[in-house]
């Protein structure tokens, strides 16, 4: 029997099975067992569509473990999962293709005289792969008895204006053709009734950037993004042994950013171990980058032939690719509800994780807040249960009492000085943000994109090789998930000016240029990033939900 006939109606419906989607979902049905609470995600299983780096703070899933599970240190699995500590973190600038020097110690300096540079430090936190910690979160919330569903995409929130309340989630429809014919395994997406909805889709959500533009929420400033580009690499004994098994190794400079130079694109890059012989190389790149033909896949692979980082890889063999965005906006870029002055939510729908935008820019880290935002909901369930009031008042007043709109208010104007200044100046006015008043930003994409990235990554690894490795798929003939708008936009206006960068920035090697027309010809090779409706200078790309596929993630 499909269990899900049971779950047409439910009193908890969780919108993505990431960290924040199953802290909630496991909070809200520990605090309320009588409760039915159903997760929803667009991913064939637990973990395939979660990426992250490596470090986190576990102090809010400690807050999450007390609560739930009280007797969880007596758990081996969640005790060892937890137990591998960053003991060394080392930071390096690149100054050029083949130069680089130690900076450690100018952090370590700033974070004893508490500027902003010295919270980027992770001694002391735990060493992860997101898509474990998906798993040992899924493990307890479906102990708890948590429903959880996969392959269900979300379509939208079917949202009430006339009582103000949202009346459920509608599931994307499924089985139909490129044309949207229907096909013999057609199925209309349904709608699960819910008396509260939690969205927690990660960055840049597709239902939940919907019901912001339909609700009453609004942001103050747009909502900005990084794009992070990851492998798992199996590396020899020795390397790994050069490693070590708890330290971390942090990058800025090249292929990036240049002090008083060309290129000037925040971000940098990172080395951890993850145990048996592997090394997760990540490289993150912002948005809001100026060049024209910049690949973020293309800057990664010079960031992997880079000696200082070569050393530990070279020769090693890619076990697992990926890429995805993280939201940088900060405070200023939460979703509000300036009526009913409330944080991340109106009425019965609440956003948490990434798809609201809790990542705290001074110490570049989003996991705990998606854990915490998670368990704030999941609270604010059982108040509403206990003593009735709004869901969104509850969740807003929760997360103002754990301390987390503050630490976010904290760190408000650190990516926005960037932005404005540059990489050099900004990092350098960044460490007394604190003094400087708020700069606005504009969206990723108006960000006028003139100059030439001055590096070229061209040939240095097979980007077919990193498609391969993420394990991507999609079923060929369904539907498309990604639309030009208007063709001759690309054609007319971004040919000519700036070259049609989707053909180089899409990570998934998706869109093609055939006799003078761009499009997402490998629409099946999609990672569900989201950079190119992000990061088009005419808007022209619309991401939808797919009907089922995407990336295949296990260790990222
Ligand atoms: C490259 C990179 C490096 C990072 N490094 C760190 C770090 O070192 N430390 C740190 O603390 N943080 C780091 N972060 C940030 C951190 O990973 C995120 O803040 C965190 O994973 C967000 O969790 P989430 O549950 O909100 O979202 P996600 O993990 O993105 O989960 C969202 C889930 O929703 C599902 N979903 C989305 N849309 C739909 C839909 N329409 N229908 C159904 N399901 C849907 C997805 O399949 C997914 O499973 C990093 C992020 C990236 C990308
Ligand atoms: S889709 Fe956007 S980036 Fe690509 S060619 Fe068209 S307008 Fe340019
Ligand atoms: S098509 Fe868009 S969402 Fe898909 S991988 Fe490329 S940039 Fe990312």
């Amino acid at each position: 029997m499909n269990k899900f006939a049971d779950y047409k109606t439910v009193d908890v419906l969780v919108v993505g099975a990431g960290v924040a989607g199953l802290t909630a979902a496991a909070a809200a049905k520990s605090l309320c067992p009588d409760k039915s609470v159903c997760v929803i995600d667009k991913a064939s299983g637990p973990g395939r569509h979660n990426l992250s780096g490596g470090t986190f703070d576990p102090s809010s899933l400690y807050e999450f473990l007390n609560l739930a599970f009280p007797n969880w240190q007596d758990n081996e699995k969640i005790s060892k999962f937890l137990s591998r500590r960053v003991v060394n973190e080392q930071f390096f600038m690149l100054s050029s293709k083949s130069r680089a020097f130690r900076i450690t110690p100018h952090l370590k300096l700033a974070k004893a005289l508490k500027l902003s540079a010295g919270k980027m430090l992770s001694e002391g936190e735990t060493i992860i792969s997101v898509s474990k910690l998906v798993r040992v979160v899924e493990a307890m919330a479906v102990e708890k008895g948590v429903e959880i569903y996969y392959n269900f995409p979300a379509d939208f929130v079917d949202f009430d204006h006339k009582t103000a309340r949202a009346k459920g989630v509608r599931l994307a429809d499924k089985g139909l053709d490129e044309g949207g014919i229907k096909q013999m395994n057609y199925t209309p997406g349904e709608l699960i009734n819910a008396e509260n909805v939690i969205l927690a889709e990660g960055a840049d959500g597709y239902v939940t950037e919907q019901f912001i533009a339909h609700s009453e929420l609004e942001r103050n400033q747009p909502q900005i993004y990084s794009l992070g580009v990851k492998e798992v690499i199996e590396v020899s004994p020795e390397q790994y042994k050069a490693i070590g098994s708890s330290n971390v190794l942090r990058f800025a400079g090249y292929p990036l950013w240049k002090p008083f130079s060309s290129p000037s694109i925040f971000g940098g890059g990172a080395l951890y171990p993850l145990g048996s012989r592997r090394i997760a190389v990540v490289l993150i790149s912002a948005l809001d980058w100026k060049y024209k033909d910049y690949s973020p896949y293309e800057a990664f692979c010079l960031f992997k032939k880079h000696p200082k980082v070569a050393r530990y890889i070279d020769g090693g063999r890619v076990l697992e690719a990926g890429a995805k965005l993280i939201p940088e906006g900060g405070f200023h870029s939460i979703p509000r509800d300036k009526v009913r002055s409330t944080y991340a939510g109106t009425s019965n729908v609440l956003l948490t994780g990434d798809c609201a935008g809790f990542v705290n820019m001074h110490r570049m880290r989003g996991l705990s807040n998606a854990v915490l935002t998670g368990l704030q909901a999941g609270k604010a369930v059982s108040m509403k249960e206990k003593n009735g009031g709004s869901l969104a008042k509850n969740y807003s007043n929760m997360l103002e009492f754990s301390g987390l709109i503050d630490q976010m208010k904290r760190a408000a104007k650190f990516r926005q000085i960037i932005s404005k200044f540059g990489v050099t100046l900004g990092l350098g006015l960044g460490n007394i943000d604190f003094m400087l008043p708020l700069f606005n930003i504009r969206q990723d994409n108006k960000r006028e994109m003139t100059e030439s990235y001055p590096f070229s990554g061209k040939g240095l690894f097979d980007q077919a090789d990193f498609v391969k490795h993420t394990g991507v798929q999609h079923r060929e003939n369904q539907q498309p998930h990604l639309v030009i708008k208007d063709v001759d936009i690309c054609k007319w206006e971004c040919a000519r000016k700036y070259d049609c960068p989707c053909l180089k920035f899409c990570p998934g090697q998706v869109y093609e240029k055939m006799q003078e027309h761009v499009g997402p010809v490998n629409t099946s090779n999609c990672l569900h990033c989201k950079t190119c409706q992000r990061k088009c200078p005419y808007s022209n790309i619309e991401w939808t939900v797919p009907e089922a596929g995407g990336p295949m993630y296990t260790d990222m």
